[in-house]
């Protein structure tokens, strides 16, 4: 009996097994991560490839499945299975990782797998076709999120193959595909830090198809910028002027009224990881994430929204503010939507803000 509530689909066709272990261009030296080995169809193919194989898998059961196979064979000295959930646990290093993955973890995984401080050569991931498609969608595609701009902005992502549904038992609801992720190395990996990058991004994306100059508006997203610029003014010896501001009851409106309907479709990716449904992925995912972001992402309503924001009480609530604003307007960004940015936009924006000493990490 199979448990598809944590993605257990079982490759049953050997070519497609065959062919992912072949696409991952294993060395005999090579520590390969499993992710899921379920009853070992992978496994045990690795192993003929490989040095060893650190296997993580949650469901007891498969475990005993996956360590029972190789037992009174000479490859049981080269597997190690680790129970638990392969996002929970903390890897030893490994030079690649093939995983035919439960759905539930495709964000949160792709996403340890890339900051992980010595990411793998080389990763073979099964995912669901969507999955693979957001992995690898441009500005301005449909399917474009913050789960593309980081995935591409730290790995080369290329779609390897279609997987149809009748290649597993129990055959999942939709099709899937294989694609390969390789980490870009040494004067390729980009010299920002990976938190400082994904925090900013989770405020451009929180609500891709707004505007900027409104995803930078809302009284969290300040809040939150505040307290880092006070923390990063501490640091650098900055004075900061406190006290309140005049006025501090008026509304202001941000000229945003949000995206036209049409464009709305689908929007249901609050937090941007590429999971319209809002499903387990999503919770997930925001399992890491810093609790502002739950929040900002439980805010998000359904429905376009004329952006109203308070004007800011303290002096430094308004610094903060206005340095934000100059910067969108300087990398001209301000009427542009996360939608539609390249890496270079991103890049430029959160080199802006940190001149002005605003941080995301
Ligand atoms: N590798 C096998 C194959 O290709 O036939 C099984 C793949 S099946 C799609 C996914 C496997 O991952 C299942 O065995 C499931 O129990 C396991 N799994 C689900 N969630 C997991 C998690 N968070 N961490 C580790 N393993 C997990």
């Amino acid at each position: 009996k199979f448990n598809t509530n944590v993605g257990q689909h079982i490759l049953k066709n050997p070519g497609v097994a065959e062919a992912i272990v072949q696409k991952a261009d294993l060395k005999p030296s090579d520590v390969v991560l499993e992710v899921g080995p379920g009853t070992g169809n992978l496994t045990v193919r690795i192993l003929e490839k490989a040095r060893k194989v650190i296997a993580v898998e949650l469901d007891p059961r498969m475990a005993a499945e996956v360590t029972k196979r190789v037992q009174g064979t000479p490859m049981q000295k080269r597997l190690d299975v680790l129970l638990g959930d392969v996002i929970k646990t903390e890897l030893p290093p490994f030079d690649v990782c093939i995983s035919n993955t439960p759905y539930q973890i495709s964000s949160p995984l792709v996403f340890k797998l890339l900051s992980l401080p010595n990411p793998p050569r080389t990763s073979i991931l099964m995912f669901q076709r969507e999955f693979a498609l957001r992995l690898t969608a441009r500005p301005g595609d449909a399917l474009y999120c913050r789960l593309s701009v980081n995935a591409q902005f730290w790995a080369r992502i290329t779609h390897i193959m279609k997987v149809g549904k009748n290649n597993f038992k129990p055959p999942p609801q939709v099709e899937s595909s294989v694609v390969r992720i390789e980490p870009k190395t040494g004067s390729d990996r980009p010299g920002v830090s990976w938190e400082e990058w994904d925090g900013m991004l989770r405020v451009c994306f929180v609500r891709k198809n707004r505007l900027m100059r409104a995803s930078w508006s809302g009284k969290e997203v300040l809040a939150l910028v505040e307290r880092n610029y006070r923390v990063w003014c501490a640091m650098n010896d900055v004075p900061l002027e406190e006290g309140v501001v005049d006025g501090e009851d008026e509304d202001m409106d941000i000229e945003d009224s949000g995206p036209a309907q049409e464009e709305w479709d689908g929007i249901m990716d609050v937090d941007g990881d590429g999971d319209i449904n809002g499903g387990a992925d999503d919770a997930a995912d925001d399992d890491d994430a810093p609790s502002f972001f739950k929040e900002l992402a439980a805010q998000s309503p359904a429905a376009p929204q004329k952006t109203k924001s308070k004007r800011p009480k303290t002096r430094v609530a308004a610094l903060v503010r206005s340095k934000i604003m100059r910067v969108l307007e300087e990398t001209e960004l301000a009427d542009r939507r996360a939608a539609k940015c390249d890496e270079n936009d991103f890049l430029r924006l959160l080199a802006g803000f940190n001149a002005e000493g605003l941080h995301f990490a």
